[in-house]
């Protein structure tokens, strides 16, 4: 018997996916806005992006998978409602982004779209080829689950459910089968003359409606940036410490957010979900591992995440942090230093002048001594 969207529909049920749509494999519509993009550098330091085979592979899935046919794509909700605003805002914790709260994503959708697969070779009743992607192949897959009907893609880039929002995570299959029918494609966008996420931003990051250049985001900054982030931004950050929700929560959609039964989603305690500052600033190697091990955060290791946690303190002005900024003068990290001195400066101005000279004199690191004659200066 032939493969049919409903049984598919009811096999991603089965494994616990919220919703799925099928398309045929071929170049996403967006692809020519894709590499626009990437010829204007607005994936920063995201060189990877731009490697000529990766665009090869996103032009033409058949690079990826020479016998592919089809993506059947999945959604799965990561939604939690676990502390209030005023918590989550609280400028003495640093924010982390909502899809990080719980266990890493990867390896919770990967297992099961394995399964997905080997029930797809058993029904299909002969040997096929697949090859399965969370997130790390160079697929368009906000675009191609749009043409599966999964979804438009909203002003702010993101792929928006009309009644669940964004905040879901979307794994994919990419396979020889062909189907005898395949899922509508959504309606291209369904914002109208709405512009909230691109008024909500606050480092100005959208340069146009469908357009974020990471260069100017906090999610980006936060998470793939591996050296310093540019001053000139940092005082927009608030108390974001490990990517932005802000251009999410503001969408009219998001009210429709379905909260997530996932368990693996589910934070466990606040720490991983609004952090105290001090405790990041006064991490070691051990206690950043106990507390986000396993987590998205994990990757990003300490030295990255006190950074981001030193730009949250110099938001932050509170005398409170200045002991451990004083105390992360003296880190191994050039990184954590140079953050370090930029937070002291907001916190305690011209009164952190000493501290920073003495930092100038002794610092063998260029760019932490042009980060304190700038302070200086
Ligand atoms: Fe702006 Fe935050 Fe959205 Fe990035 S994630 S575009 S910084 S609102
Ligand atoms: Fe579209 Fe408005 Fe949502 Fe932005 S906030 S994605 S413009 S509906």
């Amino acid at each position: 018997m032939p493969l049919t969207l409903t049984a598919i529909r009811r096999r991603a049920q089965d494994l616990g996916f919220n919703f799925c749509g099928v398309t045929p494999a071929e170049p996403s519509p967006t692809l020519a806005a894709y590499l626009r993009w990437i010829q204007q550098g607005m994936q920063g330091d995201m060189r990877y992006m731009a490697r000529t085979d990766r665009v090869r592979r996103r032009r033409d899935l058949r690079e990826i998978l020479p016998k592919a046919k089809s993506l059947i794509l999945v959604g799965l909700d990561y939604y939690a409602r676990y502390a209030e605003d005023e918590v989550l805002e609280d400028p003495a914790r640093g924010r982390i982004a909502a899809y990080a709260w719980g266990l890493d994503y990867h390896r919770v959708l990967e297992l099961r779209l394995e399964q997905f697969a080997e029930w797809l070779a058993e029904e299909a009743g002969r040997e096929i080829a697949q090859k399965v992607y969370v997130d790390t192949g160079a697929i368009l897959e906000r675009s191609h689950a749009q043409q599966a009907g999964m979804g438009f893609i909203g002003k702010n880039t993101m792929l928006i459910h009309p009644r669940r929002g964004s905040y879901f995570f979307i794994g994919e299959i990419l396979s020889s089968l062909e189907f005898d029918d395949y899922d509508e494609p959504h309606r291209e966008s369904m914002c109208g003359t709405c512009t909230r996420c691109l008024g909500a931003c606050p480092t100005d990051a959208f340069p146009a409606p469908f357009v974020l250049d990471s260069r100017l985001c906090i999610s980006y900054h936060t998470i793939e940036n591996k050296g310093w982030i540019d001053r000139d931004l940092r005082g927009q950050f608030g108390n974001w410490i490990f990517g932005c929700d802000i251009c999410q929560d503001v969408c009219p959609f998001q009210r429709f957010a379905e909260e997530t039964d996932e368990v693996a989603f589910l934070p466990f305690d606040l720490d991983r979900v609004a952090p105290k500052l001090t405790d990041i600033l006064m991490s070691n190697d051990d206690t950043f591992r106990a507390m986000f091990r396993r987590t998205p955060v994990e990757r990003i290791k300490r030295e990255r995440l006190v950074r981001n946690a030193c730009v949250a303190a110099g938001n932050w002005r509170n005398e409170v942090a200045i002991p451990h900024l004083i105390q992360l003068l003296y880190d191994e990290s050039a990184l954590v230093r140079g953050h370090a001195a930029w937070a002291l400066w907001r916190t305690m101005e011209l009164d952190s002048a000493k501290l920073l000279t003495d930092l100038h004199r002794r610092e063998d690191d260029a760019r932490v001594r042009g980060e304190v004659e700038a302070l200086l200066g």
